[in-house]
This record gives structure tokens, sequence and C-alpha cells, in this order.
């Protein structure tokens, strides 16, 4: 070229229907690689954040291009179709990301012509289609043995009431197989009268699905017949999948999203946002709608006393880790220092709880005790217990601001401690707008794991508007914390691990559902 850029190219990637889990492998690894994504209403947000939350020399560049303005129709898919050749021409890698697949109704091809009207390159990665993918989601097979031979997808743009309607409604309904409507939920009452005036039988199954594959996925089913007036009455709007045939009937039998243990819950999650991943993620995969908040974030303490307790480690008897951040900063600290795993061979080892005992695996080191319960407490009763304590050196690694409870107890039968803070949690402001409003919306449950996380809570929202939350906790003593802080507890993990809690959580709903 003359300027002296070479041209880009547009990728046309297909975001599938919501669930980011559905997206392809292709298109993930371009909204992570690309320079700028240009996406509209129905690309899931959590997508975009994957793409910014990638570290990459420059911030990627995004152009939501789905609101509708005044502008009409045409006039907007004209500007896009101008941006994506500019962009293109700046060089740019540039990721077009589009609801389901690109090329179904998606107007991806229009994109695409012009852009190879100007002599620009672009690639297409394909989808998951909404048409496939909210029924299936809904327990609805597009086509079944026996049942239904051919699908038909279809646009419900198109008033059947008008002259210009292009579809042959009367063909689809003597063809016998299933029809799965795309934008179709202000003209079903026309459609549907339309297919039954062919020869539809009007008792043949019929099923709207909003928001497929979101946690917040609804579905309703009726006949041909009926269907509009029950979409009417449970106040269904869009996105809509709409499915007609026989095939709805098999969602009695296998319907599976919806019936998953949390479905339908609202849970927030304040864990940390550097550990909330395991939670959140066990909790969505269970069906529940995860508001995540992180209430405190990790920030680590850098102090001579690291440093120096790292340079004596072979004075100590017995060294303590209360969590798996303490286990993880403190193997930072001792390879800063030029150390290994072999430095800690003298000692005897400690951790709170097995993900603790986890940490230290992953650096090569066995625990020699890990208590019953995974409270401060217990873990004093079993060193109690032990003739090796009495008069040891001990090296306590914890987070600033823990309890005194160890290192009294351990005083008192006569050892010696030294306490290294390695890291603190701080409460984390940002987002704390959008947890009020969602609190305010209404939540099923917040889950805590740690005291600090009741007060950031507490913090963020305001004591008021935090006690009228029901609480998920972990242990006993998280409890105590979020009772004093006014909160309703009305689950306790049996277990003070991620999963007791995940599976007092499914308890909880279970005995619920059946009452
Ligand atoms: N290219 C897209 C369709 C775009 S047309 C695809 O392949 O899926 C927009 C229509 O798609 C919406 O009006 C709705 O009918 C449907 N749609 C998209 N996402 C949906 C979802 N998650 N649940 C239900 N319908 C959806």
């Amino acid at each position: 070229m003359t300027n002296g850029t070479t041209p880009g190219t547009v990728f046309l990637v297909g975001a599938g229907p919501g669930d980011p889990g559905l997206l392809t492998l292709r298109g993930g690894e371009l909204l992570v690689t690309c320079d700028a994504i240009v996406y509209d209403a129905l690309a899931n947000p959590a997508l975009l954040a994957l793409a910014e939350a990638t570290d990459r020399e420059q911030a990627v560049e995004l152009y939501d291009v789905g609101k509708r303005g005044g502008s009409s129709e045409s006039a907007r898919q004209e500007s896009i179709n101008d941006l994506l050749v500019r962009l293109a021409r700046e060089g740019k890698r540039v990721v077009r990301l589009k609801g389901g697949d690109p090329f179904v109704f998606g107007r991806g091809s229009e994109e695409a012509e012009a852009l190879a009207r100007e002599g620009l390159r672009f690639e297409v990665v394909p989808g998951v289609t909404a048409g496939i993918a909210a029924p299936a989601y809904a327990g609805i097979p597009v086509t079944h043995r026996g049942v239904a031979t051919s699908v038909t997808f279809v646009t419900g743009h198109e008033d059947p009431a008008k002259d210009s309607a292009g579809v042959d409604w009367s063909a689809l309904a003597r063809a016998g197989g299933t029809i799965v409507l795309y934008m179709g939920v202000k003209t079903l009452p026309r459609i549907s009268d339309a297919l039954v005036a062919g020869g539809m039988p009007p008792t043949t199954p019929a099923a709207a699905v909003q928001w497929g594959s979101y946690p917040r996925q609804r579905t309703v089913t009726a006949t041909v017949a009926t269907l509009s007036e029950a979409i009417e009455r449970e106040g269904i709007t869009a996105p809509v999948i709409t499915v007609i045939g026989p095939v709805v009937s098999l969602r009695e039998t296998i319907a599976w999203f919806d019936r998953r243990p949390l479905f339908g819950k609202t849970i927030v999650v304040t864990r940390a946002r550097s550990q909330s991943a395991t939670l959140s993620g066990r909790l969505a995969a269970l069906g529940a709608e995860i508001v995540e908040m992180p209430a405190t974030r990790i920030e680590p303490i850098e102090s001579p006393a690291i440093a120096e307790s790292i340079q004596r480690l072979s004075a100590y008897g017995w060294v303590i880790f209360t969590s798996r951040n303490a286990v993880v900063l403190f193997w930072r600290a001792l390879r800063d220092a030029g150390r290994d795993a072999r430095a800690l061979s003298g000692a005897k080892i400690a951790a709170i709880g097995p993900a603790t005992a986890e940490a230290l695996l992953e650096i090569g080191i066995a625990t020699d005790l890990s208590p019953e319960r995974f409270i401060a407490e217990a873990l004093l009763d079993a060193l109690r217990d032990r003739g090796d304590v009495r008069g040891a050196r001990i090296l306590y690694a914890t987070a600033e601001g823990a309890r005194e409870v160890l290192p009294d107890g351990l005083t008192e039968i006569g050892a010696s401690v030294d306490r290294i803070h390695l890291y603190r949690s701080v409460a984390n402001s940002e987002g704390a707008d959008e947890l009020r409003r969602r609190v305010a919306a209404g939540v099923d449950l917040v889950t805590f794991t740690s005291a600090s996380s009741v007060s950031a809570f507490s913090d963020a929202l305001g004591r008021e508007a935090a006690a009228n939350v029901r609480g998920a906790s972990i242990g006993p003593i998280t409890s105590s914390a979020a009772r004093a802080a006014g909160i309703d507890v009305v689950i306790e993990a049996g277990e003070s691990t991620i999963p007791g809690l995940v599976a007092a959580i499914v308890d909880h709903f279970a005995k619920d559902e059946s009452a």
C-alpha cells in the first residue's frame, strides 16, 4: 500500500448463544490476540471481559455497534461496514463478534460482501447458533429419529400479515419437520395462525426459550395455537427462540439445564477475586447465576521480617501456614532469597486445611500435621497433643489481621513463636455500586469464606442493606462474624472448605425444594 500499512484481517466470529463455554477455540484465540473487537447487543459481555483481561502491549479497542440509534437499520449496517473497512485498512486484526453464528440471520455475509468489494481480507469463524443451542439447553433436540427428520430455521421478522412476506408458511405447515423461529416474539400470533391455516394441527407442541444458555434462561411450552398466549402470560420478551414441532415433547424427559440443583438461584460470591474462580465456577456449574463481587483483594506485604525468618529457617522446629496465599507468598520470598524447598528440610510443617496442604505439595512439601476441623483452635489442639512443640521455635506464616488464637496458645504451651504477615486482605470498593444494585434487586444467598469477607461486604453495602441478605458461611468463626454484622446465616459448611460450602448450599436448596 502507498502509506506503507499492510491491511489487516477481519474475522467474522460467532460468539455462540451466550454461555461463554460455547465460544469456539478459534474464536477464543482470536479474542485474546486481536487489536479491535466490534460487537453488538447479543454478544455476552463476559467474552469482552476475557479479551480485556488478557495481558497485551496495547489495550484492545472495543466498538459497541449494538445500540439502535435514530438511524435506520440499513444506515446502521452501512456504518458498521465502513468501520470494519477502516479498521482493516489501518492494518488491524479485527474481530467482528456476532451472537450465535455470523451467517445465520446475522448479516455477517453482508459484512463479508462489503470487505470483499474493497479487496480486504476476512475469515469466518462459525458459531453455535441460538436456534440449535437454545432448544438443546431446554432439552429439545431439533431433530429426533422417528419424530422429526428435517428442521427449518426461519426468521419471524417478516410479518405474514404483510404482502411483502417472503416465507411460505403453509408450505412449512405441511412439511412436517421442526420449525425454529428467530426474532419472532411479536409476530408469533400471526405466524401461528398462518401455520394452522396452512394445515398444521393446532395441538402441535411448541416452546419459547428466552435467553437460551444463560443462567436466566426461561422456557414455556404450549401448543402452536396457545404459545403466544403463554408467552404473554409469562412475560417472556426477546431474545427468544421458538420451536414448533413434536420434538418439543422430548423436553419432559430430557430437560437438564434447568434441572440442575442451583438453577434459578442468584448467589453473591465475596471471596477475593484471585481466589473466587473455584467457588464461582462450582456454583455456576450447578446452575447458579453468580454475582461475583470481590469483597477483598490480596495485597502482598513486603517486610524485612520475612527475609529475616527465611535466613534462619534452620532454627525452626515447626513452620505453620494458615492459607494457600501464605504458602504462595512465602515460596516467592524463599525463591527471591535464592533458596528452595530444601531450606525447610529441618522443620515440621503444619497446614490449617487441605487447600493449604495442597499448595504446599505443589512446591514439593508434604504436610506433617493438618487438623480435622480447619480452624485455628483445632490446629492448636492438634499441636498441643504432640511432644515436640513445648520449647520449640515456631514460624507462623499468616495474614495481617489474623486472630491471635494460635500464637497465644502456642506461647502458653511453652513454644516461642515468630510471626510473619505475608499479605493483607483489602476491601475493594470498585463494583460496590453494582453490588448494591444487584442485592437490592434480590439475591438468594451471599457466600462468606472468612470474617474479613463479612466486614468487606458489610462495608461495601452499608450495614443496613448487608443485614438484609441470607448468608452461607464456610465455618463457625465466619458465621459468628456474619451474625455480628446482622446477617441471617442460613447455611454453615459442615467441612470448612470450598467443596464443603458448595455441598451445604446444594443441600440447603434441595431441602427447600422438597419442603
Ligand atoms: N446470528 C444469531 C441470530 C441473530 S438474530 C444466531 O446464530 O444465533 C437474533 C435472534 O436470535 C434473537 O431475536 C433471538 O430470536 C435469537 N437469539 C439469539 N441469542 C439467543 C438466546 N441466547 N436465546 C434465545 N434466542 C436467542
